[in-house]
């Protein structure tokens, strides 16, 4: 693996596994790893999650508040979990705690890439984490897979490590199919490869591998090469330091796409979202390829309440996503045509005329 830059994102079961406290088992050939890489001179940002589970033992009493419970053991555990890092790093090390708010904001994006542009210049580790004690259902990213994955387009890394435990992506759940396979290399997040992570859910984190497909989605857009390797195996951090690859490589895109381009298709946030009708009883995805406009096509539902101005989604109804960008409508006028039926005013209706087609995105 030869990497400039280098973004390794660590889940809550290798940093706490027994849900009290901080433990080095794991953490300690992490750490070596890391401290490897910066001596070959590699910068590294370290994306740790593991603050609520280390606090889970600090708190006794009864909670009939699970919300407020998990905010505060996530600051709770955030101290325990930094001052773990610190000791076994052999850099100084920062903390950085984000929302999704904070990415999604164009400003407060470039002030992040810019705070880690600086402390990697300086040699400084930045630390980074979900403000989990602040954030709420509408502001946070949600699980740390695709929060590492925003990182690395934020910091123009070249290389988004997912520790995982597993040591990458099968065919189907290696324990229920023996028939399952390991992939080597993906090429590219095709629907065959979503449908491969499945529902598995981590018990202890909130990611699983569905949002590490996410996340590779994301970093792979930005020109991000992907590993996914197993973190408590010690062995795939010296194969990855001899040039070989231990898990799954997800390759990144050929054509990266533009930091406004990213944006609208991997961190705007969505107020809601227009079901269409693609007008033919199966969605044909070569015909929407040839025409990716959404001419003919018909409003189905109309899902979440949101204002001219505010970020949708179009997906056909067979769950394709087709469009994203700043809706040119309303929910509540949408309903309305619905309701009265004004077929001839909203039909056909254009993706460019559902939003704005210079802020936003058109998936093919
Ligand atoms: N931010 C959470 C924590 O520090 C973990 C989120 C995740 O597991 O993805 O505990």
């Amino acid at each position: 693996m030869k990497s400039t830059r280098l973004v390794i994102k660590v889940g809550s079961a290798l940093i706490a596994p027994d849900e009290n406290g901080c433990s080095t088992k794991f953490m300690k050939p992490i750490a070596a790893f890391i401290n490897t890489l910066r001596a070959n001179g590699t910068e590294v940002i370290l994306v740790s999650s593991g603050a609520v589970a280390a606090a889970k033992g600090m708190f006794n009493s009864p909670t009939f508040n699970q919300i407020e419970r998990r905010k505060a053991q996530a600051a709770a555990g955030q101290t325990n979990m930094i001052s773990m890092w610190s000791e076994m790093l052999a850099m100084p090390c920062a903390q950085m705690l984000m929302t999704h708010q904070d990415l999604s904001n164009i400003g407060r994006f470039q002030s992040i890439r810019k705070t880690l542009d600086e402390l990697l210049t300086e040699g400084i580790l930045p630390i980074v984490n979900e403000n989990d004690s602040v954030s709420t259902k509408q502001s946070r990213v949600g699980d740390n897979d695709n929060l590492s994955a925003m990182i690395a387009t934020a910091a123009n890394a070249d290389t988004l490590i997912l520790c995982s435990d597993i040591d990458g992506l099968y065919t189907a759940p290696p324990a229920s199919s023996p028939d399952a396979r390991k992939l080597s290399i993906v090429k590219s997040i095709t629907d065959d490869i979503r449908a491969m992570a499945g529902d598995v859910n981590s018990s202890m984190g909130t990611g699983g591998m569905i949002t590490k497909i996410q996340a590779v989605e994301k970093a792979a857009s930005s020109g991000v090469t992907t590993y996914l390797i197993n973190g408590f195996d010690e062995d795939a951090f010296t194969q990855l330091l001899n040039g070989n690859n231990p898990g799954t490589l997800f390759e990144p895109s050929v054509k990266p796409l533009s930091d406004p381009e990213h944006y609208w298709r991997h961190t705007a946030p969505t107020a809601g979202t227009i079901v269409v009708d693609s007008g033919k009883s199966t969605v044909d995805k070569g015909a929407l390829e040839v025409e990716p406009l959404l001419d003919e096509n018909r409003i189905k539902t109309i899902q979440g309440d949101f204002n001219v101005g505010d970020t949708i989604e179009v997906h056909t109804s067979a769950g394709l996503k087709i469009a994203k960008g700043v809706s040119n409508y309303s929910s509540c006028t949408l309903k309305l045509l619905q309701r009265i039926d004004l077929d001839a005013i909203i039909t056909p209706l254009s993706a460019e005329q559902l939003i704005n087609p210079a802020e936003g995105a058109l998936f093919q």
